[in-house]
């Protein structure tokens, strides 16, 4: 793969499952290394993930990290120690390297048994996004009802909903609400005409991109592993649904990016 990190960001990325995973990394430590990818927000699932996170990648001048519990149902009853180690996370990071919490939410294809459990624990989460005046990164799948009215009980916060994949029609709601849209590879799918709908209509001010990696990657690479630099091809697909270049579209993404996780 030929990437060109030059002007990206990319909101949403689990760069420590790369390896893991033996993606190739392409240039990408040169890449973050020497501030040519823009932005990448590394994301957390587990609140006991984010020392190593920090680790190998605080040295990265343009990497900035989440901390947050994913709705595993292992996870989910256990509300008082997770919130208690979130916000051990939060008390003892350097200053500026956690600037969201997340990803927590709902994910109704995997544990649809247990919806009141999943309220709970992502209520935890607001509550800590909203005493540390923190953005939220919401997982919410198969649950835009639930997802919805669960935010709207915590109207000071604000966040992202990532990997969108719902309707143009609840991307209103969620807009209203005060909530940037994020797009992820799936943007790229066959089957996707909703979700292309939805990133046509996103405000401007709204909008973010994403690569999810090393999940969601975009078409040509559907199934393999993702590395953040296929996020060119969600770039390309957005910018021509919403008829804009692609280097203001990359210029609009960063400003986004930078006004809600309050980046310098
Ligand atoms: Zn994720």
């Amino acid at each position: 793969m030929n990437c060109d990190y030059t002007g990206f960001t990319d909101t949403h990325a689990h760069l420590s499952y790369l390896k893991d995973r033996g993606v190739p990394l392409e240039g990408l430590p040169e890449a973050l290394a020497g501030g040519g990818f823009g932005f990448i927000l590394d994301i957390g699932t587990d609140a006991g993930d984010i020392e190593g996170r920090i680790a190998t990648l605080s040295r990265y001048p343009n990497v900035r990290f989440a901390t947050g519990v994913w709705p595993y149902s292992g996870q989910i009853c256990r509300i008082q120690e997770n919130a208690d180690a979130l916000e051990k996370n939060l008390t003892s990071a350097p200053p500026g390297l956690i600037v969201a919490i997340g990803e927590c939410g709902f994910d109704f294809r995997e544990n649809p048994q247990e919806p009141a459990e999943e309220t709970a624990f992502l209520e935890m989460q607001l509550t800590l996004a909203q005493k540390y005046s923190l953005p939220i990164i919401i997982h919410s799948r198969e649950a835009p009802r639930r997802t919805l009215e669960t935010l709207r009980r915590f109207p000071a916060v604000r966040g992202v909903i990532h990997c969108f994949s719902y309707t143009k029609e609840e991307a209103r709601l969620f807009l209203d609400m005060g909530y940037y849209i994020s797009f992820a590879g799936n943007l790229t799918f066959k089957n996707a005409q909703p979700l292309r709908e939805a990133c046509a209509m996103v405000s401007a001010g709204r909008l973010l991109l994403e690569t999810d990696s090393p999940f969601l990657a975009p078409a040509p690479w559907r199934g393999k592993p993702c590395h953040p630099g296929m996020i060119a091809e969600t770039y390309r697909l957005a910018a021509e649904l919403r008829g804009i270049s692609l280097d203001n579209l990359k210029t609009l993404i960063s400003a986004n990016a930078r006004a809600l996780f309050a980046l310098d």
